[in-house]
């Protein structure tokens, strides 16, 4: 016998505590009409769990409390405390998770407390519970809500009266199976809810796909964009150090170029001025030259001049010789006047010697004419000293070729003179020919050496061109890539590339600066940070699909468990019960024959 006592206390009519042991199998409670045997009953309805009010005779938790009477108060509260044996351990009882609790009490004691606001409490072995919990406890020994453990006065009806569903349960409820629906039932649940978080869960991440999609995709676009910046890095550094080495070496090149062909333009400049310094000298020569040339045409002419007065003289001389001839009186110029007019005139030929402009030559030739005019005059008035006049013209003719020989003399000098200057000048010239061609030629190279530098100093503009371009390569470099390319002046360089290796170099550099450009790197740090949390979420929705689908498969399957499970019981528990049956209806009815049995798909 499992039931030991019941305790009731404030409920309906037992406003005291009353226990009821019962130590035998069968127990008769007996009293008159109204005297609570009912209550008893309810009583045990009430602390098993029951919840339909209206089959312990109430319409609220109210109505089971103790009411009060003409000597005592009504109670606060109505409660019962049922006390199983326990000391085979028959009790069971398992948590949410399924692991059973340990229950380890030889006396199992369930209490159920109802207060006037209707609040209900649960007690197992003093701990309170949920009614789910007393509801698992009592299925384990095949005790559950159909009733079927008490049959109240009139209620027999109710079993014999049962629909098939009603009946199932009922047997179910005695074979212990309760519990497996009650599984079942919770399984259900559970699968419901799965299936709703399920359907959350996939809602959610239908939600988040467009915009991971799209956080997916700005990231792929900055993880290349990166990998190009960081391909561009190495690029930079490396074209970067050769371009600054190249610069360094081409500057030193030029300024040592430069300062070598700047000396040479000087030396052939200090040349060109010493050749063209020395070319002024040769000149004055030449115009000594010219002089001297210019003094000889003169004394010649003063010659003829005097060879052909020296003729006029001769030919006078001849005249008055003939005339002295025919005439026997000769006209006498006294010696006197003769050695005046001589004189007259050797002093204007010593004049006109020293005299170098014919226009005075000139005159003092017509000087001496006049001289020999008024000799010629007076001789003619005097008509006489013929003789005399032969002897003066002589003596002019004396003073003439003296002067003729003189001159002959003076132009024989400036002769030699003017030859020995020619052939001075000649050598001289000569010599300025040898300058002239060393002259050209230091020219030739002069122009050479200008040209050189010409083009030294479009070179120079050309590299300092260059310069700037690297410094500007260097500023957007930094602003494209970071700091981090200044280290290209740690690199250690062994030969530098040619030139059109290096301008394939920028080229590369330039292509990919132009397509991190359109990609935009900006803001990669967020997006990134943003499609990190996203996809997290994601993931986690993931795994949160995953163990959703799979606790669904092991409901499900504990499902078809639990069913399979109560299916075969109940076959088995109805043959129990049908030989039972049989039994007791041939006992009660004195023979006669009663089965059960099982339809299927009711
Ligand atoms: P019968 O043999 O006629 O069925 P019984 O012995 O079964 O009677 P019950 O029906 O159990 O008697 O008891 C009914 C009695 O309980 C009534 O007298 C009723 O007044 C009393 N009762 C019911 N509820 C309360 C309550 N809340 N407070 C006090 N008394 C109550």
């Amino acid at each position: 016998m499992r039931l030991q006592t019941l305790e009731i206390t404030g409920f309906k009519s037992f406003s005291k505590k009353t226990s009821l042991e019962f130590q035998h199998p069968v127990v008769c409670i007996v009293g008159p009409n109204g005297s609570g045997k009912s209550n008893v009953v309810e009583a045990f309805r009430f602390v098993l769990g029951e919840q339909s009010m209206k089959s312990m005779r109430g319409k609220a938790g109210l109505d089971l409390i103790f009411k009060g009477s003409k000597h005592l108060p009504k109670g606060t509260k109505a409660s019962a405390t049922i006390y199983f044996n326990n000391e085979d351990k028959v009790f069971k009882l398992s948590n949410e998770g399924g692991e059973e609790i340990d229950l380890n009490y030889d006396v199992i004691s369930i209490s159920r407390e109802v207060y006037t606001d209707g609040l209900n409490k649960y007690i197992l072995n003093g701990t309170e519970v949920r009614l789910k919990d007393i509801n698992n406890l009592l299925a384990s020994v095949n005790i559950g809500s159909s009733g079927h453990h008490i049959i109240s006065q009139g209620e027999a009806d109710r079993v014999l009266n049962a629909n098939q569903k009603d009946l199932r349960e009922i047997i179910e409820d005695a074979l212990g199976l309760k519990i497996y629906q009650y599984k079942i039932r919770e399984t259900e649940r559970k699968l419901e809810r799965t299936n709703e978080n399920m359907k959350e869960v996939s809602l959610l991440r239908r939600e988040n796909a467009p915009h991971l999609n799209f956080l997916r995709k700005q990231v792929e676009k900055f993880e290349k964009a990166k990998e190009m910046q960081m391909e561009l890095s190495l690029l930079y550094r490396v074209y970067l150090k050769n371009e600054s080495v190249y610069l360094e070496q081409e500057k030193t090149t030029l300024s040592s170029e430069k300062n070598k062909i700047s000396q040479e333009l000087a030396t052939i400049n200090a040349k060109i001025a010493e050749v063209e310094e020395s070319g002024e000298k040769e000149n004055g020569n030449i115009e000594e030259l010219k002089k001297l040339e210019k003094a000889s045409s003169e004394m010649r002419a003063l010659k003829g001049e005097l060879d052909r007065k020296l003729g006029r003289i001769e030919g006078m001389i001849e005249m008055e010789e003939r005339r002295r001839d025919e005439m026997p009186d000769s006209v006498m110029v006294s010696a006197e006047e003769v050695a005046t007019i001589v004189l007259d005139i050797n002093n204007s030929i010593d004049e006109a010697i020293s005299k170098e402009d014919i226009g005075e030559i000139k005159s003092i030739l017509t000087n001496i004419k006049n001289i020999l005019g008024r000799f010629n005059k007076k001789e003619n008035s005097q008509n006489s000293g013929a003789s005399s006049e032969i002897e003066n013209l002589k003596n002019t003719q004396k003073d003439i070729l003296v002067q003729i020989e003189a001159l002959g003399k003076k132009d024989d000098d400036l002769s030699q003179k003017i030859e020995a200057l020619k052939q001075e000048i000649n050598q001289e010239m000569e010599a300025l020919r040898d300058k002239e061609r060393e002259k050209f030629s230091f020219k030739v190279k002069q122009q050479e050496l200008s040209s050189t530098l010409d083009l030294i100093s479009v070179k120079e503009n050309n590299l300092k061109r260059e310069e700037e371009a690297f410094l500007n390569e260097v500023k957007e470099g930094t602003v494209l890539v970071g700091a981090e390319i200044l280290s290209f002046k740690n690199f250690e360089v062994q030969n530098i590339p040619p030139r059109n290796v290096q301008e394939e170099e920028r080229r590369k550099i330039e292509r990919i600066k132009m397509k991190l450009e359109d990609a935009g790197i900006a803001g990669g740090g967020e997006i990134m940070k943003e499609y990190n949390e996203v996809s997290e979420r994601d993931q986690f929705l993931a795994k949160e699909m995953t163990d959703l689908t799979e606790s669904i498969n092991s409901l499900q399957k504990l499902m078809a468990e639990l069913k399979e499970k109560i299916d075969k019981e109940f076959k088995e528990g109805v043959k129990k019960i049908n030989k039972e049956f049989q039994e007791f209806f041939r006992i009660m009815f004195d023979g006669g024959d009663a089965s059960l049995s099982v339809v299927v798909d009711s």
